[in-house]
């Protein structure tokens, strides 16, 4: 398959183009894992903090991106979940253990055997992936492959961020920034919460 890789941590001022396209065997899914066709994958600032070294991919060559949406092409042993042609989309979290109190509770991302996508498996910067299907989630048809990229880590991101603040109707949001995460909650916020105002603190 092609991929997108990167191959060793640079500054992007310095190397602007730091991932390459290089030809590598097709991934075969373990037990419990799902193989993607990847049809889309969002870029998220993290690539970046991966690529400039302030995460570090476990290994290289990796190869990178977490929001990627596909069809499922082929289920290893055990995995019974979802089948060859469901839609699915895949997000930062890659595995984590399933056992400990904060994967019982949710929290799978402070799970001490956490793993992301793209940085510590490779990811969605390719034609194909795998992942456990326990961490792929179904697309609902609303969504183009296009719009549910994004959805993936930015969409997600902001989710949580709002349900957080326990906002209600008519109440007044302030976001710090304005980026892949904020635009998003922006259109989230018109539409639940029609009568709050919602005011953006950006820099030029
Ligand atoms: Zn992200
Ligand atoms: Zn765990």
């Amino acid at each position: 398959m092609r991929a997108m890789v990167l191959t060793e941590i640079s500054s992007f001022a310095e190397n602007r183009e730091p991932l390459k396209m290089v030809h590598m065997p097709d991934p075969v899914p373990a037990d419990g894992e799902i193989l993607i066709k990847v049809s889309a994958c969002g870029v998220c600032h993290t690539e970046l903090d991966e690529i400039e070294g302030r995460t570090p991919p476990a290994r290289f060559p990796m190869v990178l991106g977490h929001q990627a949406v596909g069809k499922v092409l082929e289920t290893g042993k055990g995995a019974s979940r979802l089948k060859p042609g469901d839609r699915v989309g895949v997000g930062w979290i890659f595995s984590s253990c399933g056992k400990c109190h904060f994967c019982l509770s949710g929290d799978e991302n402070l799970c001490r055997d956490f793993k992301a996508t793209g940085r510590d498996a490779n990811g969605g910067y390719a034609e194909y992936m795998t992942i456990p299907e326990a961490f792929a989630c179904r697309i609902p048809d609303t969504f183009s492959d296009l719009e549910a990229a994004p959805l993936l880590c930015a969409g997600a991101i902001g989710y949580r961020s709002l349900r957080l603040t326990n906002m209600k109707e008519g109440q007044r949001l302030g976001l710090t920034g304005f980026g892949a995460s904020a635009h998003l909650v922006l259109k989230m916020v018109r539409h639940r919460l029609p009568d709050s105002d919602v005011f953006v603190f950006a820099r030029s």
